[in-house]
């Protein structure tokens, strides 16, 4: 949640940041000064500039990247984050976290809670703890602040770039675009300086410690990019270009291990990060060859629950829906207590059209785990197939309040409520989705019809707007 506690934090290179602007216009032909007046703060970038420049950022890289877009791994990626964040005490920023449909190992963190995480890096991740350990790392960037700390060359054009972005109000359209252009290619590659590396490397493992996650899952991160250099030492991963491996980096982190000790790992059983590697492999139409890989798993080893349900989930995704069911169901009878493979159920009998299967399926995940927003996005799935919109726009509302950043349970309230002709609700939810979409035209557009429907004096009408009081204040 955003609060102002921040907003008289000290830039340690204090009054460089004006400067560094004007040393960006003068040295980068391609942007035109625009006029000193309209600057729109001469101050250290606040808590709340930095939050405007992630918004900024997450509009150009929509432009820029190609993102992961399924559900299953929007979740698997708030989740962890979230956990770990939950873990760290109030923050100043809405987190969001971002899968960028890339084969490069890479993952980066934007000034006011933005993170990119490469597809190429989960592929090659080896637990979920490991996941936890790079967010770890990155959440630490953002909490810190370490780009408004970063000194050199490098460091103060990046940051400079980013602050065109909030020169964005006063300068033309299209000078804008050209810088957050630019600060979004630059961002990606982004070394910071060895001692704040080391900063984000000790308290990122302690944050996802704490948040219940195993910290050697950070040192064998480490050894990942490690083998990834031996493997492939021609081709450097930007993430090793950024994050070079060094023994002192090693070692602080074997230091920081044991001054841990023992800690709680609540790990979740069986690892979730297997089914989201099989959507990014199936999503680059690898189908034939993990489905075959899986097969061959199972055939090795055809008492595991894990592998039986791992298989089910890619023929599912592969559209060979009675294979998956014979496979989930066996896995059911060896691991009836596993809420993400009721969930798979649920989800595959609604496809099956076998709604009478899927509800409990449901109800049995939702016992098992009552707070998953997934599962009720897909418990919403199964009611508008029965065509109970109620019941469906209920659902809809729990997965809306339980992951409250997530875009698409408003979007499909949206829709749900314009089918019940309740066209107020309708008009507001699908504002909300525009708005954690980042398309302030369109929410301000949604809520503008949403308040004409609802009057100003409902309860409704008065949430509205104070909704658009906030988007126009930050229109430019
Ligand atoms: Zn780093």
């Amino acid at each position: 949640m955003i609060h102002g506690a921040g907003k008289l934090r000290r830039w340690p290179i204090s009054g460089a940041w004006f400067l560094s602007v004007l040393i960006v216009i003068n040295g980068c032909s391609s942007f035109v000064p625009p006029s000193l007046p309209s600057l729109p703060s001469l101050g250290p970038p606040t808590e709340d500039d930095e939050v405007r420049i992630s918004r900024e950022f997450r509009r150009e890289a929509k432009k820029q990247f190609k993102f992961v877009n399924n559900p299953e791994v929007e979740r698997y990626m708030d989740r962890i984050g979230q956990r770990i964040l939950s873990a760290m005490g109030p923050q100043p920023f809405d987190y969001r976290f971002f899968v960028v449909e890339d084969s490069q190992l890479n993952a980066f963190a934007v000034p006011g809670g933005t993170i990119y995480m490469y597809s190429g890096l989960i592929e090659r991740a080896k637990s979920t703890d490991e996941i936890a350990g790079v967010l770890g790392h990155e959440i630490t960037h953002i909490k810190g602040h370490h780009m408004a700390r970063s000194s050199g060359p490098d460091a103060i054009s990046v940051l400079s770039l980013l602050s065109m972005v909030l020169l964005a109000r006063s300068g033309s359209g299209a000078q804008a675009a050209g810088a957050v252009g630019q600060a979004v290619s630059a961002t990606r590659q982004i070394a910071y300086s060895r001692q704040l590396e080391m900063e984000a490397d000790t308290l990122g493992v302690r944050y996802m410690a704490a948040a219940g996650y195993d910290p050697k899952g950070s040192l064998g991160f480490l050894k990942t990019l490690d083998q990834e250099r031996a493997l492939n030492p021609v081709d450097v991963p930007p993430y090793l270009m950024t994050h070079p491996i060094s023994q002192e980096r090693v070692a602080n982190m074997e230091q920081v291990l044991r001054s841990l000790g023992k800690t709680e790992v609540r790990s979740e059983q069986p690892d979730p990060l297997k089914k989201v590697q099989i959507i990014i492999r199936m999503e680059r139409h690898d189908g034939d060859v993990v489905v075959g890989e899986y097969e061959k798993l199972v055939r090795q080893n055809p008492q595991s629950a894990e592998l039986l349900q791992l298989l089910g989930f890619a023929q599912q995704l592969k559209g060979q829906l009675a294979e998956a069911q014979k496979n989930y169901e066996k896995a059911q009878q060896l691991n009836p207590n596993n809420a993400g493979l009721q969930r798979d159920l649920g989800r595959l009998y609604t496809q099956l059209g076998n709604t009478a299967s899927a509800g409990p399926a449901f109800d049995r995940a939702l016992a098992l785990e009552p707070k998953e927003a997934l599962t009720y996005l897909y418990l919403g799935e199964l009611f508008e197939k029965q065509g109970d919109l109620r019941s469906a726009a209920g659902a809809y509302l729990n997965a809306n309040n339980f992951s409250p950043l997530w875009d698409k349970p408003p979007y499909r309230l949206g829709v749900v409520y314009g089918k019940l002709n309740r066209l107020g609700d309708a008009y507001y939810y699908l504002g909300r989705s525009f708005l954690l979409q980042d398309e302030d035209q369109k929410a301000i557009a949604d809520f503008e019809r949403a308040l004409k429907l609802v009057g100003e004096n409902s309860p409704r009408g008065q949430l509205i707007k104070e909704e658009l009081t906030t988007l126009r204040a930050r229109r430019r």
